[in-house]
């Protein structure tokens, strides 16, 4: 059984110097492939470092919604040129997030729309961070649908009748650990939709560490956690959800 886990930070500080060791619990544990998105210009330029170092390790490029506000011209410049580097596979995280920063939700809209430009422009998938704000991510979204080459969902967050919409759009919906948590009621209902050929994992990590091993400092190996979970509440074997995630994985990332 081989695992991909679709969306980790090893570029977070938490992992600096810990790289050889979190590879080696991939493979203990199946985990044969990962990406490691971009938050801005600098953590980008990490994931890319990574990317060139391990034979694991994709990446992708973007700005965070957490980071629009600091970003101008010269960041769009610099993330379309960092997406000609070797194993940049995706454009992003980038999205909208109500949750933290409902107060720049103009700038928030308008760092998104810029990523778009460049998206459509090198035909490249990418990678959403939808948070408190998935009408405004769909309503924009259809405005954009053809001049997109489609994407994710990452660390998906709300309901059944959201994911079907994201589906229709034409975009993956990734699962982390709130899917392991015991309030996921409603996170169930949307595993329990989405087809096979657009369902995706991640952990996240460092963050959102998924049940047995919440509160610990996560790492791409506990993707194994959400995958089973996955298993259990699709009433699928947990060979076809690994085989089918990690093949859509490399099917959006193009590899
Ligand atoms: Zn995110
Ligand atoms: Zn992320």
């Amino acid at each position: 059984m081989k695992l991909f886990d679709s969306h980790c930070h090893l570029n977070d500080q938490r992992f600096q110097g810990d790289i050889d060791k979190i590879i080696a619990h991939m493979h203990l544990n199946g985990v044969e492939r990962c990406l490691c998105p971009g938050s801005n210009v600098t953590d980008s330029k990490v994931a890319i470092k990574l990317a060139g170092q391990y034979s694991e390790i994709f990446a992708s490029v973007g700005i965070h919604p957490h980071d629009a506000e600091n970003s101008d011209d010269d960041s769009f410049a610099q993330i379309e040129a960092l997406l000609s580097s070797p194993k940049v596979v995706a454009l992003g995280e980038m999205g909208l997030d109500y949750y933290y920063d409902a107060d720049y939700k103009e700038k928030q809209i308008y760092v998104l729309e810029k990523q778009f430009e460049i998206a459509g422009r090198c035909k490249m998938p990418v990678i959403l961070h939808v948070r408190d704000a998935h009408q405004d991510m769909l309503d924009i979204l259809k405005s954009w649908q053809n001049y997109l080459f489609g994407g994710i969902i990452h660390c998906f967050s709300s309901s059944a009748e959201v994911a079907k919409e994201y589906v229709k759009l034409g975009f993956y919906v990734s699962f982390a650990g709130p899917l392991t948590y015991k309030n996921a009621r409603k996170l169930v209902e949307a595993a329990k939709l989405v087809p096979d050929d657009r369902l995706l994992i991640e952990t996240d990590s460092p963050y959102l560490s998924p049940e047995p091993v919440r509160g610990t400092r996560n790492e791409p190996a506990n993707v194994r956690f959400i995958c089973q979970k996955l298993a259990e509440y699709r009433n699928q074997p947990v060979e076809q959800v690994a085989e089918l995630t990690y093949a859509n994985a490399c099917r959006v990332y193009g590899l």
